[in-house]
């Protein structure tokens, strides 16, 4: 017998962070979460270094927006 406890409710009060763009608190699982990458050169040098075979770690991090600012940046496909 599965307890009505295992459907709701047992999650608790989530994690909450914080929007990149506007600052908004919001709930982790409702967040939308981007992965966003960061050169430590130029573009247009590290594009060249890769063609000659030069390797480049690139470093990224993990960012979050909210519902609508997701909505405005075109990162939800609908
Ligand atoms: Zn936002």
């Amino acid at each position: 017998m599965v307890k009505s406890k295992d459907f709701k409710g047992n999650k608790g009060r989530s994690r909450r962070v914080q929007c990149d763009s506007c600052g908004r608190l919001v709930p982790e699982e409702k967040a939308i979460k981007t992965e966003k990458f960061s050169l430590p050169i130029d573009k247009y040098l590290w594009e060249e270094l890769q063609r000659n075979g030069t390797q480049i770690h690139i470093s990224s991090q993990f960012i979050y927006f909210c519902f609508s600012c997701a909505r405005h940046r075109k990162i939800l496909k609908q």
